[in-house]
């Protein structure tokens, strides 16, 4: 087992910003870019996120990677492999707290880690793991989209709706990308709820 922990070989970049900005598309351009190169790879994201396919990460174009479905966060420790030189993970927002803990964990063993994933909700709120992991992170992009309203580049993710029954991940006309002085943090929310995609209902989970 010795022979595949390279101490000191291992680090942390995150790829962040507000939706439609890309961040995908660059995750998937990084872990090509390592196929390419002969490292392997295991990509990661949390069961929340069904956009368009299951096991696979998809961009907002036609890009996909084969991935794991994971609940917790310490399954990808559970669900690694040794010889997996780089590790992907998509939606890190929609992550537990132990996250951090995990990709920290994975740099140590060596690993290459990146992750992306929403820094901000639809309030400007920062969201869930994510300012840990930019903090602990060797790296961090932060990439912009462009403001829906005024086209100057944007760091916030407008939601559009109120609906607490709708649950669209990544749809146009659900949420767009605004620029600070465009965003409203409290425009169209009624709800309570943080983001649209509930949380797992355990009483409704197949079998
Ligand atoms: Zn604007």
């Amino acid at each position: 087992m010795h022979g595949f922990i390279r101490p000191g070989a291992g680090w942390i970049e995150v790829i962040t910003g507000p939706m439609f900005s890309g961040k995908s598309e660059e995750l998937i351009r990084r872990l090509r870019r390592a196929a390419i190169a002969r490292q392997r790879l295991q990509v990661f994201k949390p069961v929340l996120d069904d956009r368009y396919a299951n096991g696979e990460v998809v961009s907002h174009s036609r890009w996909r990677i084969p991935s794991e479905t994971v609940e917790r966060s310490e399954e990808i420790i559970s669900a690694l492999d040794p010889r997996t030189d780089v590790v992907g993970i998509d939606e890190a927002q929609f992550f537990d707290d132990g996250l951090p803990g995990v990709c920290r964990h994975l740099a140590d063993l060596g690993k290459r880690v990146i992750v992306a994933g929403l820094d901000m909700d639809y309030r400007g709120v920062p969201f869930g793991p994510m300012p840990e992991l930019l903090a602990i992170a060797e790296q961090v992009q932060k990439i912009t989209a462009i403001c829906a309203r005024c086209g100057a580049p944007a760091s916030y993710t407008q939601r559009l709706v109120g609906s607490s029954e709708q649950v669209v991940v990544g749809a146009a006309g659900v949420y767009e990308a605004r620029c600070r002085r465009c965003h409203e943090p409290d425009g169209a929310v009624e709800g309570e709820e943080r983001w649209l995609i509930p949380p797992p209902d355990p009483a409704e989970a197949p079998e």
